[in-house]
């Protein structure tokens, strides 16, 4: 059996399934939110004077603001599940608190509207959205978002993102079509092992396949890949697919 092997650079024409797929998830995800939210519009700069506000008695309330490019509401979630941490994201990717009680807008608040990145991030966290909107935000182009490492690293998160907010058995799938597009041994000589399943490109399996290469998704996250792309560069495939989000969040937002 010959190993797996890796492109050693991803050309834009190779990416693009992937990007316009994405595109299309992140456009359903805002219509899923347009269905519960009036989208408000969003004011330049938004994002740089916003401050969040996290009241979870028996503290006091506590005021986050934005520290570069990582936005006040992601900067809230940070403290607030970093110990001694009052919330967690779960194996299915939300945010949910420590002592099981929801979080509203009455206690995770923002005093501007969210940008149209935070927007979709929120609701695909299943925090609470104060004034959601889709607008780009100042610094968006270069693709900088900030997330906490406990976000970017939830792999739930990730698929659903991808996946137009809905994870299981058919994310997975979208996951491993995904990965297809930076390796070049044909896609259907190896699998994706991930969460103890067995992904192909149509199917999760329950058991190990005989026949085929096995790619474990901790060491596929891990593996640096080139796009040649702008503002994609050498990165982990991880932070690389983050970046297809914020690509495809970029071309959803104005
Ligand atoms: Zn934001």
């Amino acid at each position: 059996m010959p190993r797996l092997r890796w492109k050693s650079k991803i050309t834009y024409q190779e990416l693009e399934p992937l990007l316009d797929a994405t595109k299309k998830s992140i456009a359903a995800i805002q219509s899923a939110i347009e269905e519960r939210h009036v989208f408000v519009p969003y004011t330049t700069g938004g994002a740089e004077k916003a401050h969040t506000t996290v009241h979870w008695p028996p503290a006091d309330p506590q005021r986050y603001a934005t520290l570069e490019q990582r936005h006040s509401e992601m900067v809230a979630l940070t403290a607030s599940t970093a110990p001694p941490e009052i919330w967690h994201v779960d194996q299915s990717g939300h945010v949910v608190a420590n002592n099981g009680y929801e979080i509203t807008g009455a206690n995770y608040f923002t005093d501007l509207p969210h940008c149209g990145y935070c927007t979709v991030m929120l609701w695909v966290l299943g925090l609470p959205l104060g004034q959601p909107t889709k607008g780009r935000y100042n610094q968006a182009v270069n693709l900088g978002y900030s997330i906490p490492i406990n976000v970017q690293d939830n792999v739930d998160v990730l698929i659903r993102l991808l996946n137009s907010n809905q994870g299981g058995n058919p994310a997975l799938v979208v996951l491993k079509r995904a990965v297809n597009a930076f390796i070049s041994t044909p896609s259907s000589d190896w699998v994706l092992a991930i969460e103890g399943k067995f992904v192909t490109d149509d199917a999760v399996l329950d058991e190990q396949p005989g026949g085929v290469l096995i790619l474990n998704w901790a060491d596929a996250a891990a593996h640096r890949v080139t796009v040649d792309i702008q503002n994609f560069g050498t990165n982990s495939l991880l932070v690389t697919l983050w970046k297809v989000i914020y690509q495809a969040l970029y071309d959803n937002v104005d």
